[in-house]
Parts: C-alpha cells; structure tokens; sequence
C-alpha cells in the first residue's frame, strides 16, 4: 500500500505543520511553509500545460529550492531529471535531450548555460530562481558557482513567456492545484542520471515505490527511529541519489529537520554542525577524511552527532575510528548504487557491525554473489559479482533496453561491483569490474593497495590505478596527496610498500598531486586520471 513519496510531505505538513522542516544558511522554513511553496509551484507547472510524465529537470545546488521544485513536479505528476549544476553546456543538452524534459528549474546564475542551447532541446519553460528569494541579504555566499564580488552585478531576470520568475509564482500562484492519480510501482518519480564515473551517465529510472522503499528501509540502519526528532545534515547534494534520499527524502518521511548547505566546504560544515546541532550525518568518506584533516578541528564541538553512515567508496577503518573518535558519534559503512535508490547494504548502528565490510542487505533486500557472468552463486568467501533484489531496484535504463537487459536478470541487480559474502552473511567489496587492473597477467584491486598508502601517516589521499602499458598490458600507478607539510619521497613509498603487498601489487609509478579530481559526491575520478595517461600517449 505504498503511498506516492509527496504524499509524505502532505501527510507531515498537517502532523509537524509549524516545525522546522529546513535550514538554509540562517533561513528557516516549516513543514507547512515547504508545503504551500510546493503547491503553488505545482499549481504553476498545472497552468503552464505539465501534464503527467512530462520530465522536470531541477538544475540546483541544495537550497530551499531544490526541496521545493522536486516536490512540486512530483505533485504536478512530472517526473523529476535531476542535473548537476556543475554541468557545462555540453553535458547539459546530452541530459537534456537524452531525457527529453520540457521543463526546467535552474539557479540565475545558470541560465546563460541554459539559454544557450535551449534550442537543441526540447525545452518549453525555464523557471528561474536565486539565493536572494530566500536570503535577502546573505553575508557568506558560497556557491560554487559564483564569486563573492560577483554577486551584486546578477543581471534581473525579467518574466516572459518562456522564462519564468521564482519569486513572482511564490507571490502570484494559487494554491489550488490537480492532485494527480499515480501508479506508484509504474509511474517515474525520478530519472536519476548515473555519477558517470565510468563512462557516460545513463538514465535510471526510479519508481515512487522504489524511493519510498529505500527510505522505509532505513529504518533499520538507525533501529530506533525517532521520527519528528532528528536533525540531519544535508552536504551531500541532493542532485545525486545518495544525498537525495539519505538527506532530503528521509527528512521528509520522517519529520526530520534537514540543514542544507550548498557547497562542501570544510570550515562551513564544522560551523554548522557546532551552530545547528546534527544528530544525524550522511557522507562519503572524502567528506570525513577533508573534516579530520581540518588544522582547528579541535575548536569544535561536534558532540551532537550521533550516526553517520557512509557510503559510495570504500570508508577507510582509520578514517571510520577516527572520526568516532572525535564525534562521539557511530560512523558505519553502507553500499548502494543508483539504479537501486541507492542504498542496499548496511551496517547498523546500534547492533553488530563489521568493520571494512558494508554491512548485510536492507530489510525487503536479498543479496548474492554470483560467479561471474553466470546465475550460479559463489560460495562463502568467494569473490563473484554483487547482486541485489528489492523493492528499491529500478524499473531500467532510460531508453536503454540493451544496458537493462545486461543489468537486470530475473529481477536480480548485477551492480558491477566484486565482493564476497562470510558466514555471518556480511558483505565485502573487492572492487569494481570495470576497475580491476590486469597488469602481466595478474588481477590486481585497486582498492586493496589504496587501503595499504591509506594506512601510511603522511597520506591524505590516495587512488591507484591501471594505466595503458605495450607490454604488461596495464601498470600499476599511485596518485597521492600529502598530508599538509609532510615530506615523503617517491623512493620512501616504495619501500613502503614493498614490506607491505607482494611485489606484483606494488605501484611501478607514483604521482604527486595537491588534489585529485572528484565526481559530485568526491568519489575520486580514476576514469580521467587514466583519460590522461591515455592521451599523454597519442
Ligand atoms: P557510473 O555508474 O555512471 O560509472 P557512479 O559509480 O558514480 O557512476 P553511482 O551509482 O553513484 O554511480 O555509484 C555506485 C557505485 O559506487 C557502486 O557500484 C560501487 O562501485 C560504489 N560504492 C558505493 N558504496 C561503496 C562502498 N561502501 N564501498 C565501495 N564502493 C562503493
């Protein structure tokens, strides 16, 4: 009897109604504001023709907006395309046009990006909004995407036709929009575009069911739920799925409070958990190891934070001890992956949890590990590829029936990922597929070497990969960043490693670098590390 997921916001408007449902950098809004917003949003949408199906991108950073305009086109009856607001011109129409949406909701500042290349697409309607509808005066402007200095010379974006203005609809609209029939198990809620870490995003296609499923789920990982009562910090960002579910969807079934913050910046998310009070806070491991490495770290309370999971790449244990250390608070690892909403695996917060494992499938969730390319399962501790069935997997790719059909198998996710289940029915990955290096006829993980230059103390980050190489195939290369004012020297790595994997495993070539390149979610980009090696040799 799942209900569509704005019911939720419906629901908890009348139970919560004056409670905080949001924090935007010093704004507030209650669960009855983000209602009415969303329903005079989805009453414009109604009167500008959306209808049911059609696709609604919502090109923001997290902000009132992005809660708002993802709610409003679900209960128009859209379907929401999430977008990067990173994206440049170029990947912006290959979304665009891939999932063919008519409407869009995007930052000021961005719409050059859009109204550049409006015409190759097929969108009818761009509603514009900015920080100043809901910050009249912000003091520490930090979107990524502009300067400081710039923001006082924001061209006035003029109402026409096609374009639309945010603060004229919260003013002028109605309320009284069509609540529209769904078919929660068939109708999309979402497209939700893939990272792209290896290669090209592709469209996924997500169920009111299948998101309302994840977040029921998660129940688990906290066990005691205590709904109306949990403050969740919202970094990572809600265009992509974990964030999106973990932070925003959750806070919005649960009758949570979510702080939003739209940009990663260390300094401003120590600040805000001293000032706001998180109890709960979603991350990925890059997230935590940038907090511990923060040179005032100490001058900060942190103690309200109770429960963190993390997921998207593997949690170094250091970096998991460390921070419990510092917080007080439990940091357990969990996996999931777009194409099931995301979240699959877990480990618990108040019961047993295994460190370096992800944890034992969601609740509803069936997991195996399957010989690869076969439907045979592994035994215990046997390395085959991950798979899922639930509640939370996707209908399919988005136009895609070639990429579904190699995906999904009576029912059964093949996530890509390699790992093994122990007796004790936890999972562990070993890394991904299409990551695996296979250098002189050795298969070599990745992710097995980082933990070992993890383990080093002058390390910060590390990422290794398998670069092109005439005659082993593949080479095993390190890309480190140092700890701040550490010497460490190619030749003391080395050795390093050496005492610590066998020879076969061991990087021929180390890099230095002052940062490495990040997807949305700082997963470490290795495709475009490899991408240069690659024309390095053209
Ligand atoms: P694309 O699929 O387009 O290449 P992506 O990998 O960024 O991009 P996501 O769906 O965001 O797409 O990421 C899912 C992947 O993240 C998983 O398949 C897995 O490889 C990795 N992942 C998630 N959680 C963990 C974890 N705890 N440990 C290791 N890897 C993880």
């Amino acid at each position: 009897d799942t209900k569509p997921l704005h019911h939720f916001l419906i629901k908890n408007a009348e139970r919560y109604k004056g409670k905080k449902a949001l924090h935007f950098m010093g704004k507030e809004l209650s669960f009855v504001e983000l209602y009415t917003q969303a329903k005079k949003l989805a009453c414009y949408f109604q009167s500008l023709g959306l209808e049911k199906g059609d696709r609604v991108a919502i090109m923001l950073p997290n902000c009132p907006q992005a809660v708002i305009g993802y709610y409003a086109a679900l209960m128009a009856g859209g379907t929401v395309v999430q977008t990067n607001p990173l994206y440049m011109e170029r990947e912006l129409e290959f979304q665009l046009n891939d999932s063919g949406a008519t409407f869009i909701v995007c930052l000021d500042i961005l719409l050059p990006r859009v109204s550049n290349i409006k015409g190759n697409t097929s969108l009818k309607h761009t509603i514009v909004t900015g920080i100043k509808d809901y910050l009249p005066f912000p003091k520490n402007l930090i979107y990524p995407y502009i300067q400081k200095k710039q923001y006082h010379m924001l061209v006035k974006v003029e109402q026409s036709e096609d374009t639309h203005v945010w603060g004229a609809i919260m003013e002028h609209s109605t309320t009284n929009y069509h609540p529209v029939e769904v078919d929660v198990k068939e109708d999309l809620a979402l497209l939700q575009y893939t990272g792209g870490t290896t290669g090209n995003p592709k469209g996924v296609m997500l169920t009111h069911h299948n998101l309302v499923a994840n977040v029921q789920m998660s129940k688990a990982w906290l066990y005691k739920t205590r709904e109306g009562k949990e403050t969740v910090l919202g970094v990572l960002p809600f265009f992509h799925v974990y964030g999106m579910t973990t932070v925003m969807n959750m806070s919005i079934m649960f009758g949570s409070t979510m702080v939003l913050l739209p940009k990663f910046d260390v300094e401003d998310v120590l600040k805000t958990i001293q000032k706001q009070r998180p109890t709960l806070f979603p991350g990925a491991p890059t997230i935590y190891i940038g907090i511990l490495n923060h040179p005032d770290l100490k001058k900060y309370d942190l103690s309200s934070i109770e429960a963190c999971i993390s997921g998207s790449a593997p949690l170094p244990i250091e970096v998991q001890q460390q921070f419990e250390h510092v917080t007080g608070g439990r940091l357990v690892e969990g996996y999931g992956l777009t194409e099931s909403s995301p979240v699959t695996h877990s480990n618990f917060v108040w019961t047993k949890r295994v460190n370096g494992s992800i944890g034992v499938p969601w609740p509803d969730t069936d997991s195996k590990i399957f010989r690869e390319g076969t439907m045979e399962e592994a035994p215990i501790g046997e390395v085959g590829e991950i798979a899922v069935k639930g509640p939370q997997v996707m209908k399919g790719y988005w136009n895609n029936q070639e990429e579904t059909d190699n995906v999904l198998k009576d029912d059964w996710l093949f996530t890509g990922d390699l790992g093994y289940m122990d007796e004790d029915g936890y999972f562990y990955i070993v890394d991904r597929k299409k990551d695996m290096i296979i250098a002189g006829g050795y298969n070599i993980y990745p992710r097995e070497i980082e933990e070992v230059l993890y383990e080093h103390e002058g390390i910060q980050e590390a990422v290794v990969a398998g670069i092109p190489d005439p005659y082993r195939g593949e080479t095993v290369k390190a890309y480190i960043v140092k700890k701040p004012g550490i010497n460490l020297s190619e030749a003391e790595l080395n050795s390093y490693c050496r005492e610590n994997l066998a020879a076969y495993k061991v990087p021929k070539i180390y890099e230095f670098r002052d940062e490495l390149p990040k997807t949305a979610i700082g997963k470490i980009l290795r495709r475009s590390l490899v991408d240069e090696e690659k024309e390095k040799l053209q």
